[in-house]
């Protein structure tokens, strides 16, 4: 049955005292996805409801400072206990994720349940009909700024305090690349202004995410700028493509490759980067862009993936291979789309 997803108010008018909350976000959670979750968090614990947050998957250490993120279950590790929470739950908020594919083995669980799932999420294409309410804005930097925006419309503004602004700065700083990217409006740096009024402890923040690596990550980086980057002048785009023994050789574990599709994009003329890994079960995407490069649909296209213009990533069951040589034959075909229509 296809049916519209109502606006987000119905949540303040249908939530009762005793009702269960669970709140999720997509795999592999990055600052956003985490920060904006606890932050949601906190403001429903601090009003006594029953809240609690499942990550579908691990998460990198650079998040484990982050005030409540010792509650968070994790559904690989502790599968019994978070599929009590998640069939008991009467409100499932979903962050940061507009699709339940993005919770990788949670997916199936979260199509079946009649649990009222709302949506919080800036990401392109979203499933409005899996979703009873919510909001979907892709103007937004971060899902933390649309929490915050969340909080205010509640109008329990007061209920704001130093570990819910320390979650939401986190998540915004880290989406808009350190109030970098376009998306980084008036309106966030309002919001920031706020944030700081609570005396977080910013640059505190930024080292907790940017500088918490091992030194086995910076010769990882290292080793694959040297041998595994391939740059496509004729296409300004490089991509770097990471096979698995890379990835056991300097021992790489969840977060350690954050960051890391970037780095091309400092090259004078590079519109657009891509990274490729060889995971256990999958080859995994990620793809960035400077300006007219439309990630998005070029993920969606060719990767079964998606994202923002300018972020996206994807997945492939093929070999790392074929992937490289799929990428080489869909760029050159994008790019001739995206010139005819020009
Ligand atoms: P990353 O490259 O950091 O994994 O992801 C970049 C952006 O693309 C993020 O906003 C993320 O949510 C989105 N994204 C990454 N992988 C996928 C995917 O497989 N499917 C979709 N729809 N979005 C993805
Ligand atoms: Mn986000």
């Amino acid at each position: 049955m296809h049916r519209f997803m109502k606006e987000i108010n119905i949540v303040f008018e249908e939530l009762k005292p005793e009702d269960r909350i669970v709140i999720t976000m997509h795999q592999k959670p990055d600052p956003d996805a985490m920060g904006s979750t606890l932050a949601l968090f906190h403001f429903f614990d601090k009003q006594g409801y029953q809240v609690i947050v499942i990550s579908p998957t691990n998460w990198a250490d650079f998040l484990k400072w982050m005030p409540g993120v010792e509650k968070v279950i994790d559904f690989e590790a502790n599968n019994t206990l978070a599929k009590e929470y998640l069939f008991a739950a009467d409100w499932i908020f979903c962050l940061d994720h507009n699709h339940f594919s993005r919770t990788r083995h949670m997916e199936s669980i979260l199509f079946s349940l009649s649990s009222k799932k709302v949506l919080i999420d800036h990401h392109r294409e979203p499933d409005t009909a899996s979703f009873y309410c919510g909001i979907s804005d892709i103007r937004k930097s971060s899902t933390a700024e649309m929490v915050y925006d969340f909080i205010l419309l509640s109008g329990k503004k007061e209920l704001l305090d130093r570990d819910i602004a320390t979650c939401l700065y986190a998540g915004v700083m880290s989406d808009t690349g350190s109030f970098r990217f376009s998306s980084t409006t008036p309106s966030v740096h309002f919001m920031v202004a706020e944030l700081m009024g609570f005396g977080i402890d910013h640059p505190r923040i930024h080292t907790n995410i940017l500088d918490n690596f091992q030194e086995n990550r910076l010769r990882f980086i290292g080793h694959v700028l040297t041998h595994r980057l391939e740059v496509l002048y004729e296409h300004n785009t490089a991509i770097i493509a990471i096979p698995k023994s890379d990835i056991l050789r300097y021992h790489i574990k969840t977060g350690d490759t954050e960051g890391l599709v970037n780095y091309p994009l400092s090259i004078q003329g590079i519109e657009m980067a891509a990274l490729l890994i060889d995971r256990d079960e999958e080859r995994k995407w990620s793809f960035r862009s400077k300006e007219t490069f439309d990630c998005n649909t070029f993920a969606r296209k060719y990767f079964r993936g998606g994202g923002h213009y300018n972020a996206s990533g994807g997945r492939s069951t093929d070999s790392l291979e074929e992937n490289v040589n799929q990428f080489k034959k869909a760029l050159k075909e994008f790019n001739a789309l995206t010139i005819n229509q020009k």
